[in-house]
């Protein structure tokens, strides 16, 4: 068992919610109790308080077999650590430095694994024609499986040590490498659901899908996935979008995620010229959204990227159907896509999480994806000459239990509470987050999200294990 008191930072209904001393036990991987200042007490018989001032020596307990990790707080007196240590079996101590804290994973509900060699380059053309010249001869490389191992394996290490507890991958159309994703997800402890791309139309002659032999790759993938039986990596049905499949295809995958209980995740509305090429393509369908409906996409889970140009109906049905949005900010903008209005989405009652959307979006970093995401918020309201905007506490949920929501896991991650499993960030200033007098707590809070990189993440738990980061002094 693991004890983390300190502060605590959680998405709350009002914002964003900071108790500072808070104690979580894990065990299992599972956040197993849980309780603030006033009710931090270890029971019975002589509700010894973890939390009162005094001694804040790490090494009270040398030859440690197990770990406590106590933030910000002041440990006290020996007698009551001896208690805790009998009741507990825990030996070692560790004290974070004062104004760090834990926060829940961030989650990553879109992004393409297969495009994190091009991050940073090619963002010079809108989305159709980025694809083809950039996209799709890149992602034709992972027929070669040295290739996509090494481009795998880096970029799940670079968004673990982001903070990304969960991601929603796009791999390739290519069944093998796929799995190598799966594998590097798996090594690294990252909890994921990971893709192979369904596209058998409307693509270059050396990166498409005969229709039939695609829709029989997607099954053999899927089943590979579900005999893993692996309790963090999954697999999900991924039909690339609505452009590059053929209804047959997409009828035949909707069905399968059915037959495997698996959710789908694609992309929708993100660019105009696509909105009409889908417009032209489906005469039969009322919208964009109906060609998914139509197909049985929306009987499963689902995610749906970007989702800019939706009308009224659309959105209702999105709501109705249970699906979310996948919110990309940086890509919307580097692709000149367009402005997506979450605001408008959140209040309809669409669940909304961020994705970085990489290599359309040059970030692999969530939190820069919820800075993003409130720029653009604002500069919506500026352009409707409005006042209101989603704040920073907003998109902090947004990046947790946002994200948590889109793909169907609120019940396991989003936030770090009894039950839960303990998918959480260690969060510091240090370094360049530079503070002399914080005033309160959600002040220095708001500077680390807003400031911090990968280099104020200390440690990255998923299911209660230290997956990334230099980890706690
Ligand atoms: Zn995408």
């Amino acid at each position: 068992m693991e004890a983390f008191v300190g502060t605590l930072v959680n998405p709350g209904e009002s914002g964003i919610s900071i108790v500072p001393e808070s104690l979580v036990l894990v065990e299992n991987g599972k956040a197993s109790s849980f309780s603030s200042r006033s009710t931090c007490r270890l029971g019975a018989p002589n509700e010894t308080r973890l939390v009162a001032p005094g001694c804040r020596n790490p090494k009270y307990f040398p030859n440690a077999r197990r770990r406590v990790i106590l933030a910000v707080v002041e440990v006290g007196r020996s007698s009551e650590l001896d208690d805790l240590r009998g009741r507990y079996e825990i030996d070692e101590v560790s004290v974070l430095p004062e104004a760090w804290f834990l926060t829940p994973g961030l989650v990553d509900v879109h992004t393409h694994a297969s495009q994190y060699p091009n991050i940073g380059i090619g963002l010079d053309l809108p989305l159709l024609e980025w694809l083809d010249r950039y996209t799709f001869p890149l992602e034709a490389k992972y027929l070669d499986l040295d290739f996509a191992s090494t481009a795998y394996n880096t970029c799940v290490k670079r968004t673990l040590g982001n903070g990304t507890t969960t991601a929603c991958y796009f791999g390739t159309i290519h069944t093998e490498s796929s799995k190598e994703l799966f594998r590097a997800c798996q090594r690294a402890g990252q909890r994921a659901f990971v893709g192979k791309v369904s596209m058998d139309r409307n693509s270059p002659e050396y990166y498409v899908e005969d229709t039939q032999s695609g829709i029989r790759e997607a099954r053999d993938f899927l089943r590979w996935t579900e005999d893993q039986k692996d309790p963090l990596v999954k697999g999900i049905v991924t039909p690339r979008f609505a452009v590059t499949s053929t209804e047959a295809s997409l009828e035949a995958l909707g069905e399968m995620a059915r037959t495997f209980h698996a959710p789908v995740q694609t992309h929708i509305s993100e660019n105009k010229s696509e909105v009409e090429v889908v417009r032209r393509m489906y005469p039969d369908a009322s919208s964009y959204a109906d060609v998914y409906k139509r197909a049985g996409l929306f009987d499963s889970k689902c995610i749906l990227a970007h989702g800019i140009y939706l009308d009224d109906d659309e959105i209702e049905l999105v709501k109705e159907r249970k699906a979310g949005i996948a919110h990309c900010p940086r890509s919307n903008s580097q692709l000149t896509s367009g402005m997506c209005d979450v605001r408008r989405l959140l209040r309809k009652g669409v669940p909304v999480g961020l994705g970085t959307d990489m290599s359309g979006g040059s970030a692999s970093s969530i939190l820069d994806a919820m800075r993003q995401a409130w720029e653009i918020s604002k500069l919506l309201s500026l352009q409707a000459g409005e006042s209101e905007a989603l704040t920073l506490d907003d998109c902090f949920a947004l990046a947790t239990i946002g994200g948590a929501r889109v793909a169907g896991l609120e019940d396991q991650i989003g936030s770090i509470e009894k039950g839960k499993a303990f998918d959480a960030l260690v969060l510091s200033p240090d370094p360049g987050v530079d503070f002399w007098d914080a005033g309160s707590p959600d002040q220095l809070v708001h500077k680390v999200l807003m400031l911090g990189d990968d280099r104020n993440i200390k440690a990255v738990f998923v299911a209660g294990r230290l997956v990334a980061g230099p980890g706690i002094p």
